[in-house]
């Protein structure tokens, strides 16, 4: 799938954000090194610390279907300004593929790319 057609899709997804509390939509759509694709959207609670990232939903869902290798996540927001994935949800990209390119959109379309390195430079590794 084409980077436009992913920020198509990513632009859908947004549509399904469950977000009543903070009124922030989210959505990603992540793509495999073989090319499938995984979306999510961000999902709110009432008991916020049960809230998920699009992000990690994207990560968790691909996860569960087998694919660990990702190669790019876009990810799109009602924002402003583009936004960046959050410390949880780098760190979850990190475990899995800490080369993974960035593209994220403000809601009028304004992309910023990034490579994970840049934005989460260190991440955690259990080392022996
Ligand atoms: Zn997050």
């Amino acid at each position: 799938m084409k980077e436009r057609e992913l920020i198509e899709l990513a632009r859908k997804v947004l549509k399904n954000s469950y977000s009543p509390y903070s009124k922030v939509e989210v959505a990603a759509v992540l793509l495999t090194k073989d090319g499938k694709v995984f979306t999510g959207a961000n999902i709110e609670n009432a008991s916020y610390g049960l809230s998920i990232c699009a992000e990690r939903a994207a990560v968790f869902q691909a996860v569960t279907n087998g694919y660990r290798d990702f190669s790019k996540i876009v990810i799109c927001s009602n924002l402003i300004k583009p936004i960046l994935p959050c410390g949880a949800c780098c760190q979850v990209l990190f475990e899995f593929s800490p080369q993974i390119k960035i593209i994220t959109m403000n809601k009028n379309g304004i992309k910023e790319t990034f490579n994970l390195k840049e934005v989460f430079p260190r991440g955690f590794r259990l080392t022996k």
